[in-house]
């Protein structure tokens, strides 16, 4: 089938197009409304994605096959050799020397040298996911199985998990520790499939002692890999073996899993990482100055430096240290030490995009998302329950999470009077102490938000 698509193609985007952006395509799988294909660089993907994607789409379901959305996937190999950040060479000879150490035969990505619990700065957002994690790294008897982390981008799951698996490796070096993501545990299933090989795949994978998932998310909506994992997840609880989760959001939150899995993924311990605060910010970006010190010798930072930037920039603990990585390089550049005045300039652009404002609209739209309601039903004038308490919230959270004032609030809800949003305002206030399910939307809520 693909290759009458295929033929399709070449027609519709002319001959060039199809020999340089089309032909390589693998087909990989179809599910969900999703067809994926391989393809050999991220950078091949999303220029085909963005500039062929809808073709794509568009000629499958005319040859009677209807998808949504087409995704491409890089096999393993290539993909966890290009990582996202700078390294230093310290820090490649020693991940090398780390990564021969695994076992050929296993399944799994290689690990980041720098994600210890040496590294892992543990403050009140993420104590308890902390603990978690060092319980299960100490290994022994199996005592939270699976254990599921989560919470929003950048908050340490994926550093905690590698620091799991960097411990279990340290204490007992024979055990099977097997650390790999969501979407490279398909891409092996995928390939499995079309190789006809599912019978070493099975045995690969309940071979292990212990098993990482990281962002499981990403199989939501794929119902054969979904299938496979369940699998792979009962045989190994069976046999008692350490199974480690991760996501980006609690299981019960993740749409598109079916429910006998999230309630498996439950079945253990659930943990999340909450966005962190100022100290833990604080608390990262000294520790990282001491990381740094060795690569920029005598570099000075003024005082407040710091302080100012675990002030200013957001919850996410990579945008952070990427700010900090680069004003490092800055300061070291033009031979200057690290002042306030060479912090504004040089990260004017990320300081801004942490200066980002949500607006009411956005709240609006997340919010009737959120409830599955229509935008216009959130703004409209009816006031039955189903439309009226999520108003309520998104009005709340446009008090809280805005600077427009009580009436400016109500404009942008249908020209509502000052005092009605006000009411609301206060009715969410009152509730969120008494009602965890309202506690519980409104922290999402936020989450997603301010992400
Ligand atoms: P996630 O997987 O949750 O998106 P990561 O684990 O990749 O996030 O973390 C993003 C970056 O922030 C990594 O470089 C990680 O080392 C760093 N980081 C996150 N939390 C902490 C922490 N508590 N202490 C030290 N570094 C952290
Ligand atoms: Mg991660």
């Amino acid at each position: 089938l693909w290759g009458q698509i295929r033929e399709k193609l070449r027609a519709t985007v002319g001959k060039n197009n199809y020999a340089n952006w089309i032909e390589p395509l693998e087909f990989a799988a179809l599910e969900g409304g999703v067809a994926t294909f391989m393809v050999p660089t991220t950078f091949m993907g999303n220029w085909v994605s963005r500039n062929f994607g809808d073709q794509i789409v568009h000629e499958i379901t005319k040859a009677g096959v209807p998808v949504s959305r087409v995704e491409f996937m890089v096999p393993l190999v290539a993909r966890t050799s290009e990582r996202d950040r700078p390294r230093t060479e310290v820090r490649k000879s020693r991940s090398v020397a780390s990564d021969a150490a695994v076992d050929s035969d296993l399944p799994g990505a290689p690990l980041d040298s720098r994600f210890t619990f040496d590294t892992f700065v543990v403050g009140k957002p993420n104590e308890l996911a902390h603990a978690a994690a060092r319980r299960v790294a100490e290994g022994g008897t199996v005592t939270f199985n699976p254990l599921f982390l989560y919470g929003g981008v950048g908050l340490g799951k994926t550093h905690l998990m590698h620091a799991i698996a960097w411990e279990l490796r340290k204490r007992s070096p024979d055990l099977r520790v097997v650390y790999l993501s969501a979407e490279q545990f398909m891409y092996r299933f995928v390939q499995a499939l079309r190789d006809k090989d599912m019978i070493a795949f099975k045995q690969l994978f309940r071979s292990v002692d212990v098993l990482m998932v990281d962002d499981v998310q990403f199989i939501a909506g794929k119902d054969a890999t979904q299938e496979e994992f369940f699998h792979t997840f009962n045989a190994l609880v069976d046999q008692s073996k350490q199974i480690i989760i991760s996501s980006d959001r609690a299981p019960t939150e993740i749409n598109g899993i079916e429910d006998r899995i999230v309630s498996r993924m439950q079945s253990g311990l659930v943990v999340d990482l909450h966005p962190t605060n100022y100290e833990l910010r604080l608390g990262i970006l000294q520790q990282k100055v001491d990381q740094l010190s060795t690569q920029f010798p005598g570099l000075k930072i003024q005082d407040g430096v710091l302080e100012f930037l675990a002030h200013r920039i957001s919850t996410n603990v990579r945008v952070l240290e990427g700010a900090l990585m680069r004003l490092f390089a800055f300061a070291s550049l033009v031979g200057r030490e690290v002042s306030m005045e060479l912090t504004q300039d040089c990260l004017a652009d990320v300081l801004r995009a942490s200066d980002r404002k949500i607006t009411v609209e956005e709240i609006q739209r997340k919010v009737s998302d959120h409830f599955n309601i229509r935008l216009s039903d959130l703004i409209g004038p009816k006031r039955v329950r189903t439309f009226a308490r999520p108003r309520q919230i998104a009005m709340y959270l446009a008090k809280q999470l805005t600077t427009r004032s009580l009436p400016e609030i109500g404009r942008r809800f249908g020209g509502r009077d000052h005092t009605t949003v006000m009411h609301g305002v206060r009715r969410i206030e009152d509730l969120m102490h008494k009602d965890s399910q309202i506690a519980d939307d409104l922290e999402l809520l936020r989450r997603s938000l301010e992400a």
